[in-house]
Order: C-alpha cells, then sequence, then structure tokens
C-alpha cells in the first residue's frame, strides 16, 4: 500500500457545490474524509457576481455563497485541501483507491468525484476580460440581467440554439453567431429560431474582439469567408455575448473506470454509482439534464448518501 496514514471512507474530489455538499452528508454520516480542490474552493460559482436562483437565497453573491458552503462543510469538520489530484487507481484485490497529489497519496474505500465541467471558450479577444461582465456561459444564470437588451449567442449546435431560445425571452433581440454556414441543432429549434422576430441568424460569422472599459462597449466580427470585419456599438453594459462552444468535463483521470455518453459526461444512475464500484460522481460532470446549484448540490448529498449504504452494506470497517 502506498506511503500514507490511514484508510479514509472516501476521497472527494472537486470543493464545488457538489464537493461541498458531498463533504457535509459525509461528515453527518461519519465518513472519514478529505475534499480536494486544485483552484478556488466554490468551483464555478465564485465566477458569477449574483446566483438568483439558489432557493432561500436570492441575490447571493458567488463568492459569498461558496464561502459560506465552504464554511458550513468545515464546521462539521470536512478537510478541505488545496491538492490537484493527478491519478487515480483501483486495487482489483482490496478495491481501495488511491488518489496521488503532487504531495500526497491518499487510499479510500469510496471515490466521489465531483470536478464539473468547464464551459469551452470561443477564443476571441477580450473573452476573459469581460468574462462575468457582458461575457456569459450559462443562458439559465445570466439571461435576466439583459432583459430588453440585444444579446449575441456563438455557437451552432443544439445547446446553442436551445439556450438562444430562452434567451429570447429576455433580450430585446437575441443575434446568433455560427461560424459555419449550418447549424447543427434539432430541426423543431431551429424553426422556432428562424420563425422568431427577435432573432438573427449570422452564418459564416465570427466574434473577433469586446472592447469596453469596465464594461463592453463594442464588438467586433468577422465574415468567415470573405474575411471583412465590422464592429457593432452599445452603450457601456448595454447587451450581452452568450458564449455556447461545448463544456469539458473533467473526466481525465477516471475515464477507464466509468462510462461517458457521447459530449464526455459520466453516467451514473440515481445513486450517482458508476460502472466501478464504490465510485461515484456528482455535479456538473454527470450526464444530467440541468447543471445548476441547485442539481450539484442534490447530487453531492446523494452520492454521500449513497457512499454510507456502500459502506455498510460491501464492506467491512
Ligand atoms: C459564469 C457562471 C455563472 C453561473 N451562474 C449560475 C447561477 O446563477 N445559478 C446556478 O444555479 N448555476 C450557475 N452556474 C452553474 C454552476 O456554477 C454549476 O452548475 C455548479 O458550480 C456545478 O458544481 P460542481 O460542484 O459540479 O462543479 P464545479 O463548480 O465546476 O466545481 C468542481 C471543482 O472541482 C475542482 N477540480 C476539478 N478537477 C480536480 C482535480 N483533479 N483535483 C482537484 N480539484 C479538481 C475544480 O477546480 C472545481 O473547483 C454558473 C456557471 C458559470 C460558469
Amino acid at each position: 500500500m502506498a506511503d500514507t496514514q490511514k484508510v479514509l471512507d472516501t476521497v472527494i474530489i472537486g470543493a464545488g457545490p457538489a464537493g461541498l455538499t458531498a463533504g457535509i452528508y459525509a461528515q453527518r454520516a461519519l465518513l472519514s474524509n478529505v475534499i480536494l480542490e486544485q483552484e478556488a474552493v466554490g468551483g464555478q460559482i465564485v465566477l458569477t457576481d449574483t446566483v438568483d436562483n439558489y432557493p432561500g437565497i436570492p441575490h447571493a453573491n458567488g463568492y459569498t455563497l461558496a464561502d459560506s458552503m465552504r464554511k458550513q462543510a468545515e464546521d462539521l469538520g470536512a478537510k478541505i485541501v488545496s491538492e490537484q489530484a493527478v491519478s487515480i487507481t483501483r486495487d482489483p484485490e482490496t478495491n481501495l483507491f488511491t488518489t496521488k497529489t503532487a504531495e500526497k497519496t491518499y487510499v479510500s474505500k469510496i471515490l466521489i468525484v465531483a470536478g464539473g465541467a468547464t464551459p469551452r471558450k470561443a477564443g476571441f479577444e477580450g473573452e476573459d476580460q469581460f468574462a462575468g461582465h457582458g461575457v456569459s456561459y450559462c443562458a439559465t444564470c445570466d439571461a435576466m440581467f439583459y432583459r430588453n437588451k440585444p444579446v449575441y449567442v456563438v455557437g451552432g449546435g443544439n445547446s446553442a440554439a436551445e439556450e438562444a431560445l430562452f434567451l429570447t425571452k429576455f433580450a430585446s433581440k437575441v443575434i446568433i453567431v455560427i461560424r459555419k454556414d449550418h447549424m447543427r441543432a434539432q430541426a423543431s429549434v431551429q424553426r422556432q429560431l428562424e420563425e422568431n422576430d427577435k432573432v438573427e441568424i449570422r452564418y459564416l460569422t465570427s466574434v473577433v474582439k469586446l472592447e469596453g472599459n469596465q464594461l463592453a462597449t463594442e464588438i467586433t466580427l468577422k465574415h468567415n469567408d470573405t474575411q471583412e470585419t465590422y464592429s457593432e456599438s452599445y452603450e457601456e453594459g448595454g447587451f450581452g455575448v452568450f458564449v455556447f462552444v461545448g463544456r469539458v468535463p473533467a473526466t481525465n483521470l477516471i475515464k477507464d473506470m466509468v462510462d461517458v455518453d457521447d459530449h464526455g459526461y459520466v453516467k451514473s444512475d440515481e445513486a450517482m454509482s458508476t460502472k466501478t464500484p464504490g465510485l461515484f460522481v456528482a455535479g456538473d460532470i454527470r450526464q444530467k439534464m440541468l447543471r445548476q446549484i441547485v442539481t450539484a448540490t442534490a447530487d453531492g448529498a446523494i452520492a454521500a448518501t449513497s457512499a454510507a449504504a456502500y459502506l455498510g452494506q460491501h464492506i467491512a470497517s
């Protein structure tokens, strides 16, 4: 066995809403655990200024919400360490998981992977600068900030089309910017977009850059055939850019132990179990309908509860 301390009941990878909630429930089920986090505790929610749809905490600041989840987990005894999991193996004889970080090796009976998924960036100039201040990757989260304002939607796939349709309920105009000469969305959604007066679809077009001060004031686009560029200006904060060009689930370390769907999300059942006994997933990393804080926390609670049940049934302490 590794150069290690005791065998933990569970290692939790990721201290986003799913991992922190798994930590809270693991503590309450008296499972010894450690939560590994490679970046900021809170995961994606620390990127957002305002969270308006988490029940019970209206107008929450993302950072404050993340910090109160962290505090709740730590107050209950959860241990969060700033380490990145770099490899995971499972011993076929003992069924124990070994998780290595640069600093340490952790051995556990259960592994809960809550590593999330990161939105893929479109790659235009100013995208990072205005992320959260004009550039968004989540219509459900941010559409209401663009009520009666024009928005650009970048992407021509299904999720871009569906999110664009959702945005028509809020925005004054939805300009869909598609790199290719066609959309790759369900025919019915595409038809709804084409028939909606608020929607303008610009094929063979890419966003080149966003410019402004605190908030963006100008967007520059390019026609991909003619290479002609043109800019459109607004008052500060008078428009938004929603990027939907795919998401990358953090499945690298477990890809040989789980099944994934066509988009790379981990297939799991209602108990958050995967095809590997003792390996559970929670949050945005999973194949599911809605990737939000409320569903991530629910997954984390279920994963830790399932882990406790699994330990009781399969593994003697
Ligand atoms: C800009 C933005 C705004 C949003 N606004 C809202 C909103 O208003 N309302 C809402 O409900 N949802 C919102 N969302 C979606 C919401 O944030 C996610 O659904 C939620 O955070 C998913 O939680 P998670 O714990 O599954 O994953 P994440 O939040 O992605 O957390 C996963 C964590 O795992 C860590 N990790 C990954 N791999 C490793 C590793 N190998 N070792 C250690 N740590 C690792 C990551 O660093 C990350 O911190 C928003 C998302 C974004 C990007």
